[in-house]
């Protein structure tokens, strides 16, 4: 890694750590989800980062993905993921943290367990580890919270980690939870570890279309608006996701239309939110880290 990439993984890593800080500070119960987000996505570009994705707020059930709509009426409440991802120049920061939004600490054991496993995962990162042994770290830790608490949590087996490249935040390597036999080693890259726990079976499904979407192939555009939004989505977030809010915040018109002709012809992806199998609560706690020379560091803690 450059010298200039390995600093810019840095400083959106530092401004995930304020990010953090400040989302502890003002997620209450009762909160609009959408509230939240514009006020991440606020805080993010004052401190000098852009979103690298849209803040996923995903609640109970509700694995990953969702983003709010422009008229987002949906309120915070039970257990809530956020998941932050910020660009400086391009390099990402992805970070999660999970909430208990009950009364009654509902879901105390569940993001205590996650917190564990993902510090059980960070304790054997070094240059040159095999991605196998992440899932491995899990495994062990989670069996162990479930043996001392008598809880029967399980990994969400098809949600992994992933290494991460410029404006790319899945970058080809998967880093799974569950224990493989992927021996691929961990060098001179960025990537994140993120377990999701659930009291569920651990499976998940993709649910209706949500307001997440992904520049993903080129074509001519035949309607001019869609061909205006398409030119912004390249020039501002180029390959990294996006959703319908954003848009309108920047004033387009016909967003709606413009997204379903341009996800129609194949340019753009719209992800699907995803749902625990069982309905069960799902918990998400996540990290990026680095590992340069034989060096290794937790970007986003
Ligand atoms: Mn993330
Ligand atoms: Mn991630």
């Amino acid at each position: 890694m450059e010298e200039n990439e390995i600093s810019a993984y840095q400083k959106a890593g530092e401004i995930a750590v304020e990010v953090k800080r400040f989302v502890r500070s003002f997620v209450k119960p009762g909160v609009k989800l959408l509230e939240i987000a514009e006020q991440i996505e606020k805080k993010i570009r004052e401190l000098g980062g852009e979103p690298a994705f849209p803040v996923n707020l995903s609640l109970n059930e509700i694995a990953a993905h969702y983003t709010p709509d422009p008229e987002d009426e949906t309120i915070a409440e039970g257990i809530l993921k956020i998941d932050i991802g910020i660009s400086v120049e391009g390099f990402i920061a992805d970070t999660a943290i999970s909430i208990d939004l009950t009364p009654d600490g509902e879901f105390k054991d569940l993001i205590e367990a996650n917190k564990g496993v993902l510090a059980s995962a960070t304790e054997i990162v070094r240059p040159g580890m095999k991605v196998m042994d992440v899932g491995k770290a899990v495994q062990k830790s989670l069996k162990k919270f479930n043996e001392d608490n008598e809880t029967e949590f399980s990994v969400i087996r098809s949600l992994s980690g992933h290494s991460l490249a410029e404006d790319t935040i899945h970058a080809g390597l998967t880093i799974s939870n569950y224990p493989n036999e992927n021996d691929a080693e961990l060098n001179d890259m960025a990537f994140a570890i993120e377990p999701f726990l659930t009291s569920g079976d651990g499976d998940i499904y993709e649910g209706k279309v949500g307001e997440i979407y992904g520049l993903v192939s080129d074509a001519q555009v035949r309607d001019g608006d869609a061909r205006e939004i398409l030119k912004f989505i390249k020039e501002n977030y180029k390959t990294r996701p996006f959703c319908r809010r954003w848009l309108v915040d920047e004033g387009f018109s016909k967003v709606n239309f413009a997204l379903s002709v341009l996800v129609k012809q194949g340019i753009l992806h719209n992800y699907p939110v995803l749902v625990e199998k069982s309905k069960a609560p799902v918990s998400q706690a996540e990290n990026t880290f680095l590992i340069y020379g034989d060096k290794v560091e937790v970007t986003t803690e």
